[in-house]
């Protein structure tokens, strides 16, 4: 078996597509969907993240606010801006860069963050709904992963998932979406004894690890949905998933490609959660 590939960029576009044609109805009734990124020092990774999704919100007719402030800027000094552009009513979603300085606690930033405007999820109260099934905002990577598996049609109720990972914005927020979606789920991490054991009884496997080759072939049931979330260098500095993409694609029906599969997916999330925040507003 060949596995069918699931196109993270083809996937974008059209969504984008309709990101872009729900800003213009917004705009139709007098609201531009706003997003302010909030980079605080010169982390280079950071400064190519904020540019793309600046950028992305530019491309899909979103307004778009990049603040950037030096690694020494105090905490009290961030709060405020966050406490200002929760007041500010052309920004309808907040999003700080992480990692923050050292200095700051970052908890603490996000937790200023007005839930109403949290689209990147973080925030406790976005947890607690995710948790209890109240609307909010979803975290937008394994959101991506979501929109992934329905853009196959795939029917969650009665499979087995298993997530590998267990952190609080990939791992254990795609675990609950999943099992909303009526999957049975099983969440790994680095103390689970035997990963293989678990991931040969998957239907859906979600690889959110940071290592190469956690998932291979022979780890893999025949026919299995393959989401790979992973993103890591291999030895020519290319980058690459956490699964063993050759030999796992013989296997799996479905699999997502590194890059182009979850990574763009992520972006396009936050302009849907954007574009929602601001859709919000004029419902209330
Ligand atoms: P993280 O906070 O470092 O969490 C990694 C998780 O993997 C932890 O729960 C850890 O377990 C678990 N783990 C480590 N080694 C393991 C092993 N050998 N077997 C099973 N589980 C193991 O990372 P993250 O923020 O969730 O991100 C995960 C990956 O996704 C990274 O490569 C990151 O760059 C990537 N990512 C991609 C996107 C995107 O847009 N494509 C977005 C976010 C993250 P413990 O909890 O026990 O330590």
């Amino acid at each position: 078996m060949t596995a069918q590939l699931i196109d993270g960029n083809q996937l974008s576009k059209q969504l984008r597509t309709e990101v872009a044609l729900r800003a213009q109805a917004l705009k139709a009734k007098g609201v531009t969907p706003g997003l302010a990124v909030v980079l605080v020092g010169d982390n280079p990774a950071s400064q190519v993240y904020v540019r793309n999704k600046v950028k992305a919100c530019e491309d899909s007719g979103l307004h778009s606010v990049l603040e950037k402030y030096e690694a020494a800027m105090t905490e009290s000094d961030l709060l405020a801006r966050v406490e200002a552009l929760n007041h500010d009513p052309s920004i309808h979603g907040i999003l700080v860069q992480l990692p923050l300085p050292a200095h700051i606690d970052a908890q603490k930033v996000i937790e200023a963050i007005s839930p109403a405007k949290d689209v990147d999820g973080f925030h406790i109260a976005s947890a607690g709904a995710l948790m209890t099934g109240m609307p909010g905002f979803w975290p937008c990577t394994p959101y991506g992963c979501m929109k992934m598996l329905q853009s196959i049609g795939y029917d969650l109720r009665g499979k087995h998932a298993v997530v590998i990972g267990r952190s609080n914005i990939v791992g254990k927020p795609m675990a609950l979406m999943l099992l909303q979606q009526n999957a049975t789920v099983t969440i790994c991490h680095s103390a689970t004894p035997d990963l293989k054991a678990m991931t040969l009884q998957a239907d859906v496997i979600v690889a959110a690890v940071g290592k190469r080759n956690v998932l291979t072939a022979d780890m893999v049931k025949p026919g299995a949905v393959v989401l790979d979330v992973g993103m890591n260098r291999n030895d020519e500095g290319k980058l690459c998933g956490d699964v063993d993409f050759e030999g796992v694609k013989q296997v799996a029906s479905h699999i997502t490609p590194v890059p182009g599969g979850v990574g763009p997916m992520t972006i396009t999330m936050l302009l849907v959660n954007t574009l929602e925040a601001a859709e919000r507003t004029t419902k209330s």
